[in-house]
């Protein structure tokens, strides 16, 4: 059939990650990178690549069968969401999850008006996580669910940290409490507070003449990003960040720990998905990609509007017809 037809909306780490994940995708191809900024000063990894202005969009209304939003979910998918599910199929990993409700309806309204179908909030965590924890809770509703995050860098929480006014560059990790995951993985279903699961740690590069005391505060009172757990902020200089943080790993672990039969005779069970990534963004990227294929077949079924991946059957992300799923992967 004919190749499903990429665009990228952004070209930051995700905007890089998707243009390679498309590459190795057989029944995919790129229409193009387009930005905000100068075209001609983004320089793409492959060079087949091209790279347009963002006004550029107009022109490929019909060029594109799914636009891969690649923007931050702090400033620019809140915006970019909305307008540009009312003019292309769209999926996107935003992910301030006490927002996700907020963004849904953002996007839903619009989507819904041009008849288009728009997969949000998809990635890992949210994303593959969020889906271990339905099915989890799902099958063990005696129970409890745990997630933990890391040690990696969080492009989100990074993403917060540079905004924050007198922030040249920085760099935050999330570290899971080693206590705690023991603890859950024997079966103990502890009762945890945020603080006790996780520290946030920040490397943060001062821009000339800010006050360290002053962007601390704003980092440690950040709300939804920073105020519910320990943050620690270190000031480091921009050599050092280039030295020693320049990986973006991550991972992490959802465990759903319950149990079945008679309360008087009660099986444990520790139902857990785990990920160990050397790339958080290669990772995302190559799941926005495998959505953007079933964001595809869904609009052309007419399922239309908003659509979570709770919305999304597994059958549609993968290239195989359900007739080889069914004889191969069953
Ligand atoms: P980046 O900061 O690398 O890129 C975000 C945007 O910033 C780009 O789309 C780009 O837009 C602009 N940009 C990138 N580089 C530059 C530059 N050198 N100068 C100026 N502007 C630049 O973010 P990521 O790609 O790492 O992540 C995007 C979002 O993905 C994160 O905010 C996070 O919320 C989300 N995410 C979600 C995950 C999940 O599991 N759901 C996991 C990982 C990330 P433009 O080209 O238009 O200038």
């Amino acid at each position: 059939g004919e190749k499903i037809r990429i665009g990228i909306a952004g070209y930051g780490n995700l905007g890089r990650g998707v243009e390679a994940a498309v590459a190795r995708t057989p029944d995919m191809e790129l229409v193009g990178v387009f930005t905000r900024r100068e075209p001609a000063a983004v320089t793409p990894q492959a060079d087949g690549t091209r790279v347009y202005g963002w006004d550029a969009l107009a022109r490929f209304e019909d060029e594109v069968d799914v636009l891969i939003l690649c923007g931050g979910s702090k400033e620019d998918l809140p915006r970019q969401g909305p307008e540009l599910a009312a003019r292309f199929n769209t999926v996107d990993s935003f992910d301030t999850h006490a927002r996700i409700p907020e963004y849904f309806a953002s996007v839903d309204g619009p989507a819904r008006a041009a008849g288009t179908t728009a997969v949000i909030s998809t990635g890992w965590d949210p994303g593959l996580f969020s889906l271990n924890r339905v099915l989890g809770e799902s099958i063990l509703p005696a129970g409890e669910t745990y997630t933990f995050w890391g040690r990696g860098v969080s492009q989100g929480h990074s993403d917060a940290v540079r905004k924050v006014p007198g922030v040249a560059a920085g760099v935050q990790y999330t570290i899971p409490s080693e206590e705690a995951v023991e603890a859950v993985r024997r079966g103990d279903r502890p009762e945890l507070s945020t603080r006790e699961k996780h520290v946030r740690e920040c490397f943060v590069v001062l821009e000339d003449g800010a006050d360290a005391d002053t962007v601390r505060q704003a980092i440690v009172t950040m709300p939804h990003y920073f105020e519910p757990y320990d943050t620690t902020v270190h000031f480091i200089t921009a050599d050092e960040l280039t030295r020693d943080h320049a990986g973006i790993p991550h991972g992490g672990f959802v465990i759903r720990s319950g149990e079945t039969g008679p309360a008087d005779d009660p099986s444990g069970q520790v139902y857990e998905f785990s990920l160990k990534l050397g790339s958080n963004p290669g990772f995302t990227s190559s799941v926005l990609v495998a959505y953007a294929r079933a964001a595809h077949r869904m609009n052309a079924r007419g399922d239309v509007g908003a659509k979570t991946l709770y919305d999304v059957a597994p059958g549609l992300l993968s290239p195989k017809t359900p007739e080889q799923l069914r004889a191969e992967d069953l």
